[in-house]
């Protein structure tokens, strides 16, 4: 999701303020959103926006302290009261169909010509951005992509391929490969992304990329590979888990639930359940309760294998861990079985000292705890 709000302020500004909470480690960046947020669609002044953003950093920053954080939220509202700035959102890129025809038409193994994509949508999402932000200069356009591993993560990831291609050893190396080769290496980590010479945007538009964190979907739409269809709500294509599904992941829930009845075996009641979930034999309700009884009958047994469990007058009472010591040590008799009173939170307290350390029994680590169980 990050990918998307990157290129969408508006949602991830209208996402911090709506969770009220921060949605990454970019303190700074996300402090600076909520105010021109505030400012232009919440049309707060500048009195409430700094009221309610010292609201949020209280309840947002641990140890907040006004003294060390007064920097950080001023920066905020400042950078927030600047006419120059304001939250930006690429609505789409456009692919037009001579580039998407040369990607295609490459002799190349299929993820290779994903990634290619990919990177071709990234530039021009650099570009655009650039070009949002900065409407009185001109973007110096190159074809120079800085790599490093989590960059090259993040385009697999765009790409939908794989993520165990390597794209130093494999990918790159292949296509740096000849006399005009796609991509040239140049040094420390920096490539050249040749192939973006022969991109032309000509001919008609016949992608619009708006879901920037799949963009190898919108490849393998066009090329009607199985599985890619589009979503029914947001138009976008996506992978299909089910040969059913109609939704994207984001609008899952406007998938309509074929449900079936079943009795749960516990109490009785009659609940529906997805038509999908053969295993079912319990509501909600009662799952919770038998997962905890599971739960604790299970912490009980390995108790009891360490002969923490011991009975008295029929009743069952967990011992505290140090009872097998004192055991162990001759201070406590197991024959002298008496629970004597409440202790506490504790049902009872075991006093079953040998006469012959009577006197220790004021020092604490004498007296062994013990708590009613039922198992
Ligand atoms: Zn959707
Ligand atoms: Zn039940």
């Amino acid at each position: 999701m990050i990918r998307n709000y990157k290129y969408d302020e508006i949602a991830y500004a209208e996402k911090i303020y709506k969770d009220n909470k921060f949605q990454t480690k970019h303190i700074p960046t996300e402090l600076k959103l909520l105010v021109l947020y505030y400012r232009d669609y919440l049309h707060l002044k500048a009195k409430d926006r700094k009221e309610k953003l010292t609201r949020f950093c209280i309840d947002n920053i641990p140890n907040y302290n006004r003294a060390t954080h007064f920097k950080v939220v001023n920066r905020a509202l400042q950078k927030g009261s600047s006419k120059k700035e304001k939250l930006v959102k690429i609505e789409s890129i456009p692919i037009y169909q001579k580039e998407l025809d040369y990607i295609n038409n490459l002799d190349i193994q299929y993820d290779y010509k994903k990634l290619l994509f990919a990177f071709l949508v990234q530039m021009r999402l650099n570009k655009t951005m650039f070009e949002i932000r900065n409407k009185d200069k001109k973007y110096k356009s190159t074809n120079y992509f800085k790599g490093g591993k989590q960059k090259y993560q993040n385009i697999k990831s765009m790409a939908n391929v794989s993520s165990k291609i390597n794209i130093n050893d494999e990918f790159i190396n292949q296509l740096s490969q000849g006399d005009n080769p796609l991509i040239s290496i140049l040094h420390s980590g920096l490539i050249s992304l040749n192939f973006l010479n022969e991109c032309k945007q000509t001919g008609d538009i016949v992608i619009k990329i708006k879901d920037y964190e799949n963009v190898g979907w919108y490849f393998d739409y066009y090329n009607h590979v199985d599985d890619i269809v589009l979503c029914e709500y947001c138009k976008q294509p996506f992978k299909q888990k089910r040969k059913d599904s109609r939704f994207c992941n984001k609008h899952i829930e406007y998938q309509p639930l074929i449900s079936k009845t079943i009795t749960c075996i516990d109490c009785g009641k009659e609940v529906e359940v997805d038509a999908k979930a053969n295993n079912r034999i319990r509501c909600d309700e009662c799952i919770r309760k038998n997962n905890n009884l599971l739960r604790r009958k299970n912490y009980y047994k390995i108790k009891s294998e360490l002969e923490l469990i011991e009975e008295f007058d029929g009743k069952s009472y967990l011992m505290q861990p140090h009872y097998r010591e004192l055991i162990d040590k001759g201070y406590i008799l197991k024959e002298i079985d008496t629970m004597p009173e409440k202790f506490g939170n504790y049902d009872c307290r075991a006093i079953l000292i040998n006469p012959k350390y009577e006197n220790n029994i004021k020092h604490m680590s004498y007296v062994v705890f013990a708590k009613r169980i039922y198992w």
